[in-house]
């Protein structure tokens, strides 16, 4: 037996134990229990700080197990499942039997999704239920991408952390509400808005910028400690310089065209030319430059295509007032 069947074997009894595990997904790490075990999924919240208003994600085994956990499959959401599972791609539909309502914040809905993560694929089939799992950090800051951040944030208060290496793709799913006869997007995440449009053959609404429509989706979200501000491109450098000047330590987000300006600032990391690349590091630059001490971070948002929409939505969620929550 390999050393990572051990580990997914003894993350199977911990769920099967009512326990929490932190397992690795091609997005961020999830804070996972028993979808199906209404005590367990109450953990979670309390671990995490969570309000128990704040639904949570299904993760199954395969598109075909879908039919278990909701109450009907319509046309769309099916032909989405079949082409985006598994990937960051969660639908919202209407919840079955065997989804507590702990799990859905109350809503008759409940979002589902199969992980890109072989790992979370292979505690999923051992295991044999759904695993409900939101991101497996304390409630509204940065999501993890390591088990080491996991580790770092949650120390004791997960019963076991599965580790399957850095995340690939770095940001959350996206959550489409496929309930209604045209589906919309709830979070821009990892399959990009151009992908669906291209399967679906219509442009979606993206609704998680305009309005508040669900729980879990307040201003202040994705944060680190550091206070984010968000300018222009062109005034990241000068921007940085002045607020480093008035005593701030300045952590910096520097734009791909100016990676070779020097720049007054405590600490700078430089954001990669492609989107993809960006989205996997976007949520550990946050940390490191938390880590560095900084108490201001500078950052300008990149053009809203592709996994660019995604970016740019927890950049401005993470520069959202922090009062609201
Ligand atoms: P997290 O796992 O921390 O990324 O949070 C889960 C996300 O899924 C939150 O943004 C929720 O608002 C969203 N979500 C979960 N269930 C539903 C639902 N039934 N309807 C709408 N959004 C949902
Ligand atoms: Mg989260």
């Amino acid at each position: 037996m390999t050393a990572r069947t051990r580990d997914v074997e003894k993350a199977a009894g911990v769920l099967r134990a009512g326990g929490l595990v932190a397992l690795p997904t091609e997005t961020v790490y999830g804070l996972g229990a028993n979808a199906e075990d209404s005590a367990a999924v109450s953990r979670i919240f309390r671990v995490k700080g969570r309000p128990p208003s704040h639904p949570l994600i299904v993760h199954i085994g395969g598109a075909e197990l879908l039919d278990d956990w909701v109450e009907h499959v319509p046309a769309t959401a099916r032909v989405l499942a079949e082409r985006f599972w598994p990937g960051p791609l969660t639908l919202v539909l209407r919840r079955g039997p065997r989804v507590p309502l702990e799990a859905t914040g109350g809503l008759e809905t409940v979002a589902v999704r199969v992980p890109d993560h072989p790992v979370a694929l292979e505690l999923l089939s051992l295991f044999g239920g759904g695993v409900t799992a939101p991101s497996a950090n304390r409630f509204g800051q940065v999501s993890p991408t390591t088990a080491q951040h996991v580790r770092t944030e949650l120390g004791d208060a997960v019963d076991f952390v599965l580790d399957g290496g850095p995340c690939e793709i770095g940001v959350e799913s996206t959550i489409v509400d496929a309930t209604g006869e045209l589906p919309s997007i709830l979070r821009p995440g990892g399959v990009t808005r151009e992908d669906l449009e291209a399967v679906l053959g219509c442009p979606l609404a993206v609704h998680s910028t305009s309005r508040v429509r669900v729980p879990g989706q307040h201003p202040s979200h994705y944060a680190p400690r550091a206070r984010v501000v968000l300018v222009e491109p062109e005034k990241v450098i000068a921007e940085a310089e002045a607020a480093q000047e008035l005593g701030h330590k300045v952590g910096v987000f520097l734009p791909p065209s100016f990676a070779e300006a020097p720049v007054e600032a405590h600490a700078v990391v430089t954001v990669p030319a492609s989107t993809a690349a960006y989205a996997r590091e976007l949520y550990g630059f946050l940390r490191e430059l938390d880590q560095q001490g900084c108490d201001l971070i500078i950052a300008s948002v990149p053009v809203e295509e592709g996994l660019g929409l995604a970016i740019a939505n927890r950049l401005r969620r993470a520069a959202g007032p922090r009062s609201a929550v």
